[in-house]
């Protein structure tokens, strides 16, 4: 097997800061006791915990309180969707209820969604623009009189767009609708306030900001209806049960911590190279496409499309020279299907399946993105000679 050498695929995951880890490291060894044990070694458990808890929700501007603890966004986004639907099965039996979300959410949301159309719930999957941005008036025209939900993602995860979040939250505490962002792609790019956002539920998972796999969190506004899905122990205020990840939530605190902190530098080290990125490949090979607004867009999205070529084909190759990149959602990695989100957005099935995504974090360097231009422009014009020869 070859290795990774250039890694572009932040928004599929990003690597453990090794500063993260040193502060995990106690609560996998030394503080291993249960937060819920009334002895010392608990206390010292405990103790972490209501410390994650407390510099999360400042960074939030909500209270400690309104954090429950996941196993990761997937988790957030599902007890957001279902815990709301079956609230409001639960208070109004007779009454099936209305959600609206967007074309181009994550699996994550939209299976939740879909999973729910199969109990009677009825959705709007309200699309997106050409340039990735769903229009606000677009969601005022989808709410009904029995809408019990709106869901709409902070920044996409495969073109980087960033979405009109605060409005939307505007207009959804007018018409008295719970309003859920999953903003797992915007954490350690754009604020995080839920005040600011207007929203009542906000999931965020801890390895896209370079915390360890396997833990996140939702944010829920108090008096929110929501019926909580994970039975057994009192834990997390007996909102979802089960022995906390008590390492991994304190990695997800100091890695939130550390994001947010670095936020301004971060952004314009990757800004700068996301640009030099984009304006490479738009000249170096010609038939290119960038797929998403140009601007309003996370400062590390890169995705285009290469006229003519696949973008797995493309990918393997990116592979063999040691660059890791992707087609877009890593959940979806072997699927033929054209992107979901390309699809929404317009992009023709042919053009939809040409399309690769670069996601760039804060290690990466001015070198390796030339060396990744190099490569591309390389293999993008040999696979497209390939094309026209076994044409002939
Ligand atoms: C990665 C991702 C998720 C899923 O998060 P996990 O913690 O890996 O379950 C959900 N939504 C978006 C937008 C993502 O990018």
């Amino acid at each position: 097997m070859n290795q990774t050498d250039i890694y572009l695929d932040h928004a599929a995951t990003t690597p453990l800061d090794p500063a993260v880890l040193e502060a995990m490291m106690p609560y996998l060894t030394t503080r291993f006791g249960n937060p819920s044990s009334i002895y010392a070694a608990g206390r010292d458990a405990r103790a972490g915990l209501d410390w994650a808890r407390a510099s999360i929700a400042k960074i939030l501007n909500c209270q400690a309180r309104e954090i429950v603890f996941t196993s990761g966004a997937t988790e957030a986004d599902n007890l957001a969707v279902k815990g709301v639907a079956w609230k409001h099965r639960l208070q109004h039996p007779d009454r099936p209820g209305h959600i609206v979300t967007t074309a181009f959410e994550h699996h994550a949301v939209l299976h939740s969604v879909e999973y729910l159309e199969k109990f009677g719930f009825e959705a709007t999957y309200v699309r997106p623009g050409p340039d990735g941005i769903v229009r606000v008036e677009d969601i005022a025209e989808a709410i009904r009189d029995d809408t019990i939900l709106i869901s709409v993602m902070y920044a996409n995860n495969e073109i980087g767009t960033i979405q009109p979040i605060s409005e939307i939250g505007k207009l959804a505490r007018e018409r008295g609708i719970p309003f859920h962002t999953d903003a797992v792609q915007a954490a350690g790019w754009l604020p995080l306030d839920v005040q600011a956002l207007n929203v009542d539920l906000m999931s965020l998972s801890a390895h896209k900001f370079y915390g360890p796999k396997g833990v996140g969190l939702l944010y829920v506004r108090r008096q929110t209806p929501i019926l909580w899905q994970q039975s057994g122990g009192a834990q997390e205020n007996n909102h979802r049960a089960g022995t906390e990840n008590v390492a991994g939530i304190y990695g997800m605190a100091v890695a939130l911590q550390r994001a947010v902190q670095e936020q301004e530098a971060r952004t314009a080290h990757v800004q700068a190279l996301r640009d030099r990125l984009i304006d490479a490949l738009l000249t170096r090979i010609p038939g290119t496409r960038l797929n998403g607004d140009r601007e309003l867009r996370l400062p590390n999205n890169v995705n285009v499309s290469f006229e003519g070529v696949e973008g797995e084909t493309v990918l393997l190759n990116l592979d063999m020279h040691g660059i890791a990149a992707s087609s877009g959602s890593a959940c979806t990695t072997g699927s033929t299907e054209p992107s979901h989100v390309l699809t929404a957005i317009g992009l023709p099935p042919a053009l939809a399946t040409s399309s690769i995504r670069l996601t760039l974090g804060k290690d990466n360097t001015a070198e390796e993105i030339d060396r990744a231009v190099e490569v591309l422009a390389d293999t993008v014009a040999r696979l497209r000679k390939m094309a026209v020869v076994s044409a002939d």
